[in-house]
């Protein structure tokens, strides 16, 4: 069927380093193919213009820390027919959801010089948890791939082709030797998202968790194995505390391990 106009498209930032929407940036060689069949109404990462909504499909990027932007993330949602978060920090508070484990107010004298102008909220939430969401997409920084296919999905009407499965599989997929197997290295690729195509692996690293929490990940499992290799309690909290430490499996994960 003719479409008789081209669905708009928005990105907004939250509370992130910009380093998601950079991603999009970098699609340079599909930028042009995405710009002839959407309307770039409003992205302010790219242009300072910015054309009024409803928008067809809104990408979502950062956390909400402040009373003003969980207000901004309702309106945000009234203009969007679709919403789709993108990168750890929209999907699961990232790195910034470190505060949720202490007193953010102890750090603030600590941080800034005049505290008393520091406006924020004692945690680092997820978009999710605020208004509904049509789909997440993980990782520190997202796919270049899942994203294109997550826009084409919308864009048309299915539902994207992001797989579930972990990193393990990405790195057979790549015929990447296994370092826990091989060398004895831990590795959270067992209980993490794909997407990254298993980086750190082949390059004889384990894998940092970047993408978040799989579908039913096994993290107590892989933990008794960590122990196993002669990680330490310690360590495992680190491990699972990083830029996903408030996605559900990884925080409840942390905190098994954490001792008074
Ligand atoms: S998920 Fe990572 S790359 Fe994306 S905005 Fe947050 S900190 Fe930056
Ligand atoms: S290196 Fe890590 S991600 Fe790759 S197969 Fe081994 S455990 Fe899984």
């Amino acid at each position: 069927m003719r479409r008789t106009r081209k669905p708009k498209l928005a990105v907004w930032k939250f509370a992130s380093c910009d380093g998601c929407q950079l991603s999009i940036l970098n699609c340079e060689d599909e930028l042009l193919a995405i710009a002839g069949e959407v309307e770039i109404a409003h992205f302010l990462e790219a242009s300072r213009a910015s054309v009024k909504g409803p928008y067809d499909l809104s990408l979502v990027e950062g956390s909400i820390t402040t009373e003003h932007d969980a207000a901004r993330i309702q309106q945000v949602r009234r203009v969007s027919k679709y919403l789709v978060t993108i990168g750890a920090c929209a999907t699961a508070g990232g790195i910034q959801a470190l505060r949720n484990f202490s007193d953010v107010q102890e750090f603030m004298p600590i941080v800034y010089t005049t505290p008393e102008y520091v406006d924020i909220l004692d945690t680092s939430t997820p978009i999710a948890h605020h208004v509904p969401i049509d789909f997440e997409l993980r990782g520190c920084p997202i796919n270049k791939n899942q994203l294109l296919d997550a826009i084409s999905a919308f864009l048309h009407g299915r539902r994207p082709n992001t797989l579930p499965h972990s990193v393990c599989v990405e790195c057979k997929l790549r015929g990447a030797v296994c370092v826990t197997v091989a060398h004895g290295i831990p590795c959270l690729g067992p209980v993490t998202h794909a997407g990254c195509g298993a980086i750190c692996p082949s390059y004889d690293r384990g894998c940092y968790g970047c993408f978040g929490p799989k579908e039913t990940p096994n993290t107590a499992s892989l933990s008794d194995r960590w122990l196993h290799l002669g990680a330490s309690e310690r360590d495992l909290v680190h491990a699972f505390r990083s830029f996903n430490a408030s996605a559900d499996a990884f925080r409840t994960e942390s905190e098994a391990h954490e001792k008074d």
